[in-house]
């Protein structure tokens, strides 16, 4: 055998240890050598140079069945991390990610959007800096910081190329994190929570998906993976148009979604969106009062106006659809019903498909943006099944 081909079956004998570690969380080197067909000198040897590169660590002896009680290791998720960030109008929210994708510290700061004051971004990468300084136990464990976008960013992640939501259109990430010290990218908020959807549900082939936020998003995922398309605008159902010549929408045209589909318009005066929806849902059982007949009319345009967008993405991709965002935490079941049964009504064909709910993880889009780091990292440890 060549030296390459040694090394190479070498490197993909250590990435079926670490993918073993990496989805088991602990094992033995006696479990190894029965579930791997590896001999135990290799599996020693790798064991020890995992365990030398703080992939894995000791942690304590089995159970004694009788004979030697073997040595247990352990997957360190935390040996590397990623930070996700969010900037806001009015804050910046940052969570450390470890290598499965769970959230291990979490922190909002309030900081009012200043978009053409360099020293606003200063000031946002103070609080990163702080906030990786204060989860960081050596300086090697931090594998970048990932920014979720409100707005489209170009193909590299280098630059915001549609940023009208928060008026930072043509920011790089030089100026976003000049200051952090860290590799740093952006993805678009929409497009990250898909990640983390697809992440944490591996079950998903194609889904188109409607972000129920305040500002209305979507995303697509096909065979697997996030489709992004050319100039990474695909699943921008947010502009698609809805009413020709209608409700002024932020990007400057008229009658898109998001000004008929945000749950803003739902809230009346004063209102948060989940004091609303629970007005809305006793309206629902007090059906003759007089101030529940607005209030469903308003609602029952929504679900359809939703619903009227949810056709247009199945008639170009006729996927199940995953809908997400705060607004679709607070749908109870029979507006999910009604909803899926507006779809259908819409549509010509005789016709099935899967209405769910997204897993609305606390903090998913920032979480996918953190994935955008992890992903490669654990798919180049443990070989292309994962990540
Ligand atoms: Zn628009």
């Amino acid at each position: 055998m060549s030296s390459s081909s040694m090394s190479r079956l070498k490197r993909a004998n250590q990435q079926q240890v670490t993918r073993y570690f990496y989805e088991h969380g602990s094992a033995t080197k006696q479990e190894l050598e029965a579930t791997l067909g590896l001999s135990l000198p290799t599996i020693t040897q790798h064991l020890h140079e995992l365990e030398n590169s703080g992939i894995i660590a000791m942690t304590g002896l089995n159970d004694s069945t009788g004979g030697r009680r073997a040595q247990r290791y352990a997957f360190a998720s935390r040996v590397r991390i990623a930070i996700g960030a969010s900037i806001r109008r009015h804050q910046v929210t940052c969570c450390a990610v470890d290598l499965h994708g769970s959230t291990i510290a979490s922190s909002t700061q309030g900081i009012a959007l200043n978009a053409s004051d360099p020293s606003y971004y200063q000031e946002i990468d103070a609080v990163i800096s702080n906030f990786a300084h204060g989860i960081q136990s050596n300086e090697h464990q931090i594998l970048g910081v990932a920014f979720a976008i409100q707005g489209l960013v170009s193909a590299d992640g280098q630059r915001i190329t549609f940023g009208n939501i928060m008026g930072d259109t043509g920011v790089t990430i030089e100026q976003l994190a000049g200051d952090i010290g860290y590799p740093s990218t952006m993805i678009h908020d929409s497009d990250a929570s898909a990640m983390a959807e697809l992440w944490f549900d591996r079950t998903i082939n194609d889904a188109t998906l409607l972000y129920l936020e305040r500002r209305i998003g979507g995303a697509v995922i096909m065979g697997g993976a996030l489709y992004r398309g050319r100039g990474l605008t695909s699943g921008t159902v947010e502009h698609m148009t809805l009413v020709p010549h209608g409700r002024l929408c932020y990007c400057g045209h008229r009658g898109c979604v998001d000004p008929y589909c945000s749950p803003e318009t739902l809230m009346h005066r004063g209102e948060s969106m989940e004091h609303a929806f629970v007005t809305i849902h006793q309206a629902q059982h007090h059906r003759d009062r007089t101030d529940s007949v607005s209030r469903l009319r308003e609602f029952n345009r929504w679900l359809d106006h939703i619903a009227s967008t949810i056709t247009n993405m199945r008639m170009v991709i006729a996927s199940d659809v995953i809908l997400g965002g705060e607004a679709s935490r607070f749908l109870n079941e029979d507006d999910m019903q009604i909803l899926k049964h507006n779809v259908l009504a819409h549509s010509p064909f005789a016709d099935s498909f899967t209405l769910k709910r997204s897993l609305c993880i606390p903090n998913q889009g920032i979480v996918g943006a953190a994935l955008r780091l992890i992903s490669p990292y654990v798919k180049a440890l443990c070989g292309e099944a994962h990540g």
